[in-house]
């Protein structure tokens, strides 16, 4: 149902190169809602980096059978050929590692009982069969049998291709990258709560578009929390487990004003910034406070190809910032966060930036304190650039969701006033419990394989 309105209101956005595995992606995501049904719509990408995976949200079933197993002794592999062509190579010690017996395996819990000091990392074999039921069994020369699933095997293939697409299965690390034309996905409130076709479809479009716009809730306190044991628990900070962004006297954060909020991600004190936020509207102003929000990771790339050096140096840098006041309780915090982080393969990773909190106290050497102001003007420019914000109103009963790492969020101005105050309840969520969600509610809705 919503999902259909979410493909219509973010098409404008993503387009470019069509591709097949973006809308195969998509429609896994409402299966659910209409079975049978074609695909009415196709979302394309701006960029995508690798298109080989991105259906693998879906989980497809697949059926791989073993057509013969062997031994290559002198690399101490295990070779598999499958029946549709191809083969898998497994090495002797992953394979005696991870046997799955019960004296290997405590199988109630998924665990391991096997211990490194036990394991013969220079193991032979003694022989590997397939067995009548389709599963490779193998003896090892202190005569311990292992027994493993095709299934099982192919999954964790030692090959890149098979290698990218359980990465892309497990962390969903694809993302659609957007501009200003964005129409920010939308799902329902309550059927996100009680309809787990729904929670998936809403977490699928968080983490591949990076924002959704909740409608329905009830406009009053208490809905982020109950929208946070959706998924398990929220993070606490230092401004409590949920937080009211108000026009406060003697404000502990910019926030707490009526002034204008320049484009930044929350928390870049801390060096394990909140991965997710939410934030619900309770009361609006009657004018002014109108949210912007941008795809740092679009941004990034941006410069990466506008400006390559700017970028090395967002991406190299650490920068200190600093937050100190009380909330929950006093607080004195101090972090050292590169603007742009990138993982070991230069993906761009994080984006932590708030001018705000950015600290007087700049430890990086002389000569590259004005390099280090222009790279992070150069950025800050294009985020500014009215093609690539994206700004809407929200109204009471309204919750935004979004990607805290990718994601810069900002506020305009708004005129304050005692018998009408604007106010927002916010709260935060890591990466790890909502993809940890997305996983079970995947496994629910479409069956593991
Ligand atoms: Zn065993």
């Amino acid at each position: 149902m919503w999902m259909s309105s979410f493909a219509r209101l973010a098409r404008p956005v993503l387009q470019r190169s069509a591709s097949p595995m973006v809308c195969k992606a998509l429609r896994s995501c409402h299966r659910m809602e209409l079975p049978g049904a074609a695909p009415s719509f196709c979302i394309t990408p701006v960029h995508v980096r690798s298109h080989q995976t991105l259906g693998s949200a879906s989980l497809p079933v697949a059926c791989h059978s073993v057509r013969h197993v062997r031994v290559v002794e002198e690399e101490r592999l295990m070779v598999v050929e499958w029946e549709d062509g191809g083969q898998s190579l497994y090495p002797f010690t992953w394979l005696r590692d991870n046997c799955q017996c019960p004296v290997c395996t405590l199988q109630s819990a998924e665990a391991r009982l096997l211990l490194l000091a036990d394991l013969d990392i220079h193991t032979g074999v003694d022989s590997v069969e397939v067995t009548k039921d389709g599963k490779v069994s193998i003896v090892w020369p202190e005569k311990h049998m292992s027994v493993f699933d095709a299934e099982w095997l192919k999954k964790r293939c030692f090959s890149p291709a098979a290698r990218q697409a359980m990465r892309e299965e497990l962390f969903l690390n694809e993302r659609f990258y957007w501009d200003a034309s964005l129409r920010i996905p939308r799902a329902d409130f309550h059927e996100v709560l009680h309809d787990d076709g729904a929670a998936l479809a809403w977490l699928l479009a968080l983490r591949r578009v990076g924002i959704v716009h909740l409608k329905g809730a009830p406009a009053e306190q208490g809905q982020v929390a109950r929208l946070a044991e959706r998924i398990g628990y929220l993070r606490l900070t230092f401004y409590g487990h949920t937080w009211q962004v108000q026009d406060k006297s003697m404000a502990n954060n910019v926030a707490y004003t009526s002034g204008k909020l320049s484009l930044h991600t929350d928390y870049p004190a801390l060096h394990f910034a909140p991965g997710v936020q939410f934030l619900h509207c309770i009361n609006q102003a009657e004018e002014g406070g109108e949210s912007e929000v941008v795809d740092g990771f679009h941004m990034a790339e941006q410069l990466h190809r506008e400006d390559p050096e700017a970028f090395r140096t967002l991406t190299s840098l650490r920068i200190d910032f600093t937050d100190t006041g009380t909330d929950y309780c006093d607080f004195m915090l101090q972090s050292k966060n590169r603007i742009i982080d990138v993982d070991s393969e230069g993906n761009i990773c994080k984006i932590n930036y708030n001018n705000a909190t950015r600290d007087s106290v700049l430890d990086v050497p002389l000569h590259q304190v004005q390099p280090f102001y222009r790279a992070l003007k150069a950025y800050v420019d294009i985020m500014n650039r009215p093609e690539n914000v994206v700004t809407y109103t929200m109204e009471p009963g309204d919750i935004v969701t979004f990607d805290n790492w990718r994601l810069l969020h900002g506020r305009k101005s708004y005129v304050s006033r005692p018998d009408r105050l604007r106010h927002l309840e916010g709260a935060y969520l890591d990466w790890d419990e909502v993809m940890s969600r997305l996983r079970i509610l995947r496994r629910n809705v479409h069956g593991d394989v």
